[in-house]
């Protein structure tokens, strides 16, 4: 199966199912996979553990512009894919957990955490061939990125994905306050001043409510078969 070396940008709400998706399509395209949500949970694990947020979400940018100076974040592949690590530590679990939920948006607005991010999502791209995930991938990372989707679904079932993906992780947690969660996050996202989330007018919009990951890609394929030639299964 040939695919053309492109960059895949794919944005959207909460939980509508990008990671999965950019997930698989990693691994059905062997392209790389960047998380790039996963980036800021970790930033704001390091907020939350050098004291640099309050319980109200104000951040403390300058101490947090100091601390990611020597902030040594990285990625490793393991057979259950890839992990995030801030130097020997694995901090996969800890960055999924509602605390840090409830604090990324806020950690997310901040300019230099936006720079810090975007520098190293822009190095992993130059060599195409990468799947990104995020809110913004389409409209300030790769703007010029030859494909884009916009992720929508219904929040009911995104809460609701989303809770029992907790649950099974061991989370306490409910539907109720995944939801309330979901809204939060989605509401600063949109509206904070740097890099909003919004669909890039090129972006096609895909709503997941009710289809499979399998359907998923059998949509990306026929978009891919129609704008570039190429797949052949
Ligand atoms: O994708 P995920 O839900 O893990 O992202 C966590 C948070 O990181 C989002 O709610 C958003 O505040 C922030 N984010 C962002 N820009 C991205 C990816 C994530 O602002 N490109």
């Amino acid at each position: 199966m040939h695919i053309p070396d492109i960059i895949i940008a794919i944005d959207g709400y909460s939980s509508t199912g990008k990671s999965s998706f950019a997930r698989l399509i990693a691994s059905e395209f062997s392209f790389l996979y960047l998380d790039s949500g996963a980036m800021y949970r970790a930033v704001t694990l390091l907020a939350i553990e050098k004291g640099l947020v309050s319980a109200e979400g104000n951040v403390d940018v300058a101490g947090l512009s100091s601390a990611l100076r020597d902030f040594d974040l990285h990625f490793i592949r393991t057979e259950d894919g890839s992990k995030t690590f801030i130097g020997d530590r694995c901090i996969e679990k800890e960055i999924r957990s509602m605390e840090v939920s409830g604090k990324v948006s806020p950690i997310a607005a901040v300019p230099c955490v936006r720079d810090f991010v975007d520098m190293r999502l822009r190095e992993f791209g130059k060599k195409k061939r990468v799947v990104m995930d995020g809110r913004d991938i389409g409209t300030t990372v790769f703007p010029d990125a030859e494909l884009k989707i916009f992720m929508v679904a219904d929040l009911h079932i995104r809460a609701e994905r989303r809770a029992s993906e907790m649950i099974a992780r061991g989370e306490k947690t409910t539907v109720e306050e995944v939801m309330k969660n979901l809204q939060e996050r989605d509401f600063i996202d949109s509206h904070r001043e740097a890099s909003p989330l919004s669909k890039a007018d090129d972006a096609l919009v895909l709503d997941n409510s009710r289809m499979t990951l399998q359907d998923q890609m059998v949509w990306i394929k026929g978009v891919i078969r129609e704008r570039f030639g190429g797949i052949s299964d």
